[in-house]
C-alpha cells in the first residue's frame, strides 16, 4: 500500500500557479485557499518533508474535498489530485481509533450485510427481451440501486422492449467510499472480487446507470471489458425515444460522467423534447458521498445553487445520470423557495423509460 512519502515527486510538481482555484467549486464558494487542491499540496508538502504533522486540522482540509476531479483536469502539471488526498486520509486514519471503527462499519459483515437486506427488500425482476438478443450486457448494479431500486427498474424496463440480454452477478459496491475514506485495505478487497468477475464473464459490456460506479469500475485498470454508463451506451447504439408529450428539460452533468456528447446525442434522440444547457452544468451537486455528511453547511449551499442554475432554464424535469446527484438535486431543491412551477428531478433512465425506445 502506497504512503503520502510515495507521492512526494508529485506533490513537487506543484508550481503554486493557482489554475485550480479558477475551477474549484468549493474555493469559489468559500475563498479559503486550504480548499483547494493548490492549499492542500502546501500542508501536504510539509508534512512529507516532516515540518508538519498529519493531524486533525489537515485532515479536516483534506475532507472539505467534492472529489469532483476538476482540478485534476485543468492542473498543467498533470497531478493525480484525488488519488494524493485518498492516501493522505488512509495515512492519517490507519493506526487510530477512527481508522478501525471505519475498517469496522465499512467491513462485509456490517455495510455489505446492511446494503444486502435493503436490497433484497427491494429486488427488481427483468423480463428478457422476446427479440433475439444482438449483445450481452453485464449489469453492475452498484449500492445506491440496491438501496433506492427506482433508477434499475426503469433500465430494465427499457431493456426488455430491445434486443440486448442483461446478465446480474453477485457484485459489492465498487469501492468509492471506501477509497473517500481511507479504508483503501477494503478498496483493494473489492476491486479485486469485483474484477474478477468481470473478468470471467462473457458478455459484450459492462453497463452501469451510476457514473461513479462507472468512473471508479474504468479506473481499476485491470478489467478486459468496456464499462460504458447505460447512457453512454444507448448514444453508441443509437437507440431513440419516442414521447406523448412535450417536456422541456435540462440536466445536471455529473462530476464523473466524463461523456457529455452521449447525453447530447440521447436528448436530440428523444423526440418531443426541448432541451436548455444550465449555467455551470458541469458542476458539482454538493452530494459527493461522505462530503454531504461531514461537509453538511458546504454541500447545501452548492446543492442550492446548482438548482438556481436549473431553474433559470424553466424546465418541467431536471435530469441527471447518477443515483447519488438525484439525492443532490433534491436536497438542493427542498433548501430552495418554492415557485408556482416546481420541476421533477430524475435520473436519464427514469425518464428514458417514459418514452417508447426504438433502433
Ligand atoms: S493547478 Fe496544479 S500545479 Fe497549479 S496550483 Fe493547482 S495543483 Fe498546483
Ligand atoms: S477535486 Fe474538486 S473540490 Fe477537490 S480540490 Fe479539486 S476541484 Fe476542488
Amino acid at each position: 500500500m502506497k504512503t503520502l512519502k510515495d507521492f512526494e515527486n508529485e506533490i513537487n510538481k506543484c508550481s503554486k500557479c493557482g489554475l485550480c482555484q479558477a475551477v474549484c467549486p468549493l474555493y469559489k464558494l468559500t475563498g479559503n485557499d486550504c480548499a483547494v487542491s493548490k492549499g492542500k499540496f502546501v500542508m501536504l508538502d510539509g508534512v512529507v518533508k516532516g515540518d508538519l504533522t498529519l493531524n486533525k486540522t489537515i485532515d479536516k482540509y483534506i475532507e472539505m474535498c467534492l472529489k469532483c476531479g476538476k482540478c485534476t483536469d485543468f492542473c498543467p502539471s498533470g497531478i493525480n489530485v484525488c488519488e494524493i488526498f485518498k492516501t493522505a486520509k488512509h495515512d492519517y486514519i490507519k493506526n487510530t481509533k477512527t481508522g478501525k471503527l471505519i475498517s469496522f462499519l465499512q467491513s462485509e459483515k456490517v455495510f455489505d450485510k446492511a446494503v444486502d437486506i435493503i436490497g433484497n427488500l427491494n429486488k427488481t425482476k427483468h423480463n428478457t427481451t422476446s427479440k433475439s438478443p444482438v449483445k450481452t450486457l453485464l449489469f453492475f448494479k452498484g449500492c445506491a440501486n440496491k438501496v433506492v431500486p427506482n433508477s434499475e427498474k426503469n433500465l430494465k424496463h427499457i431493456l426488455s422492449q430491445l434486443p440486448y440480454n442483461l446478465i446480474e452477478k453477485d457484485f459489492k459496491c465498487c469501492g468509492v467510499p471506501f477509497a473517500s475514506s481511507g479504508n483503501l485495505e477494503r478498496y483493494e478487497a473489492v476491486k479485486k472480487y469485483n474484477s474478477q468477475i468481470i473478468n470471467e464473464t462473457e458478455c459484450d459490456y459492462v453497463i452501469t446507470d451510476c457514473a461513479s460506479c462507472a468512473a471508479e469500475l474504468s479506473n481499476y485498470k485491470n478489467i478486459n471489458k468496456p464499462i460504458l454508463n447505460f447512457v453512454e451506451f444507448l448514444a453508441q447504439e443509437n437507440i431513440k425515444f419516442k414521447l406523448d408529450k412535450k417536456y422541456k428539460i435540462t440536466f445536471h452533468k455529473p462530476c464523473h460522467l466524463k461523456n457529455y456528447e452521449a447525453v447530447k446525442k440521447i436528448i436530440a434522440n428523444c423526440e418531443n423534447t426541448e432541451y436548455t444547457q444550465m449555467p455551470d452544468f458541469d458542476t458539482c451537486c454538493g452530494f459527493a458521498g461522505q462530503f454531504a455528511i461531514t461537509n453538511r453547511k458546504l454541500s447545501k449551499e452548492l446543492s442550492k445553487l446548482k438548482i438556481k442554475n436549473a431553474l433559470s432554464t424553466n424546465p418541467d424535469i431536471i435530469l441527471t445520470a447518477c443515483p447519488a446527484c438525484v439525492a443532490g438535486l433534491t436536497q438542493g431543491m427542498f433548501y430552495t423557495k418554492k415557485t408556482a412551477k416546481t420541476p421533477k428531478i430524475m435520473n436519464m433512465t427514469e425518464f428514458l423509460a417514459l418514452a417508447n425506445p426504438y433502433l
